[in-house]
């Protein structure tokens, strides 16, 4: 069956892809868990070797790939760079792993013991669409870094740089069947990365609804799982901040990937006495934000992935308090959006476009009561001069990620995950190691 991939600024046809049958993705696992037998076993230094090859040929295919993320996701060039460089930071990060899997040695009585940690065997990698690269790597680059080996499915939509990615490690030395890019839907191919016993764990984002429905597909054969979920993450914006600052960096929190981030700040928390200052501040930031053609350098903005993406987005704009300027078409584009107020559903619900919702608040106990109440925590932001204001609301926000006066989320040396609806275990950093391997206890008896 094939697929015709579209580039969403302009709605043209780029290539026709075939989908991988349920006995296709039984064949992808099948030499995966071939693989895996000599994979387990490559030594350590060896391993790392490869992984750093492997980013090498990423570094070496950045611009190559950063186009194709531009033509099949319409991301900003700019956005698109970076997060091909995201893939390459990712596997030399993890490349320094395989040699540093270190277990224990426990005091006990009447021998030693020891702990290793072991791979698992194959992971699934399942992947959304809207960053197709980086959530890929997260998955992929700690699980070969600890000895499993991958069979990773792209979303139908946007499978091209999985695709070269595959090409990628291939070309740097990785044996094959250690690293297998599956494209197909997510009822056929994904359902079979949850339903196949040799695969041990899966690596999963995507949306609520979808990550709940694996889990409990996971549970059959108590098989491991990560899930990075939706999102509706606070800025938390107190009088007593830097405003300009605050409302210049603001469109840039939700707007980024046309609202299309998990971790999008799509609520805006303004302390009473600052509210209309705020709005009158970001107005003019956000009716100038550059929305166009995803490969000029100066663009902030793309378009969305889909007919049915702007259709859906659509739906929770009624009396907009600004819009910024979006073009015509051809190609799925919808402007900026300011509502304040805005509708319940709009407040609760994870819309996944370039709107957001800004929310006054009286004090630090109700911006807390406020950012809280949510079934989500992903992400957020703080934006106060007062230090212990900072650490305080930090701590008492619910969510995994979140930033003081910046919008940032994720590094690929620190922790990534949600709280609440929002997921289970965390990506990146040293943490995510131990989620792709089991922990094994030995005890040698010392006695005569
Ligand atoms: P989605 O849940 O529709 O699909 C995600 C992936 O799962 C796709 O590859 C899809 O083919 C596959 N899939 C769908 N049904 C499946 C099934 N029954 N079994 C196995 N696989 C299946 O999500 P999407 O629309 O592609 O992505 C948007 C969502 O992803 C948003 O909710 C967003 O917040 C979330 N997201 C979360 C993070 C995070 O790190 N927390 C990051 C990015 C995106």
């Amino acid at each position: 069956m094939t697929y015709d991939v579209l580039n969403p600024a302009t709605e043209k046809v780029i290539r026709s892809i075939e989908l991988a049958s349920e006995a296709e993705a039984d064949a992808a696992i099948a030499r995966a868990a071939k693989a895996f037998e000599t994979w387990r076993d490559v030594t350590p230094a060896d391993r790392g070797r490869l992984l750093r090859r492997f980013a090498d040929a990423v570094d070496a295919d950045l611009e190559h790939l950063a186009a194709l993320e531009v033509e099949n996701a319409g991301h900003t060039i700019g956005n698109a760079r970076w997060e091909a460089g995201n893939v390459r930071d990712v596997l030399t990060y993890y490349s320094a792993a395989p040699e540093r899997l270190f277990g224990k040695q426990i005091p006990v009585a009447g021998g030693i013991d020891v702990t290793f940690q072991e791979p698992l065997g194959v992971v699934g990698v399942i992947v959304p669409w809207n960053f197709p690269m980086p959530i890929a790597g997260w998955g992929f680059a700690p699980a070969l870094a600890a000895g499993n080996t991958v069979v990773l499915k792209p979303a139908e939509l946007t499978p091209l740089t999985a695709l070269r990615l595959g090409e990628l490690a291939l070309e740097a030395g990785l044996p094959p069947g250690v690293f297998e890019v599956v494209p197909g839907k997510g009822t056929v191919v994904g359902n079979r990365f949850v339903t196949h016993s040799a695969v041990r764990k899966i690596v999963f984002t995507g949306s609520t609804t979808v990550g709940k429905q694996i889990m409990a597909g996971c549970a059959d054969q108590v098989k491991r799982v990560t899930l990075e979920l939706g999102g509706k993450s606070a800025n938390i914006v107190f009088a007593d901040a830097d405003l300009e600052k605050a409302a210049a960096q603001a469109p840039y929190g939700v707007f980024d990937n046309a609202g299309q981030d998990c971790c999008a700040r799509s609520r805006i928390l303004v302390e009473r006495s600052a509210y209309d200052r705020f709005l009158e501040l970001l107005e003019p930031a956000v009716k100038n934000f550059k929305v166009g053609d995803p490969s000029d350098p100066a663009t902030e903005m793309g378009p969305l992935i889909s007919a049915g993406q702007r259709e859906q987005v659509a739906s929770y704009v009624e009396n907009p308090a600004f819009q910024g300027t979006a073009p015509s078409g051809p190609g799925f584009w919808f402007p900026p959006t300011v509502l304040a107020p805005a509708s319940e559903r709009a407040v609760r619900e994870e819309i996944f476009g370039p709107v957001v919702a800004v929310i006054p608040f009286a004090d630090e106990a109700d911006a807390l009561r406020i950012a809280n109440d949510s079934e989500y925590g992903l992400s957020g932001s703080i934006w106060t001069r007062d230090v212990g204001r900072a650490l305080r609301v930090s701590r008492g926000v619910e969510a995994g990620n979140l930033s003081v006066n910046s919008n940032s989320s994720v590094r690929y040396s620190t922790p990534f995950g949600g709280y609440k609806q929002s997921g289970l275990g965390r990506e990146l950093g040293p943490d995510a190691l131990a989620a792709f391997t089991e922990t094994k206890n030995i005890f040698i008896s010392t006695e005569d």
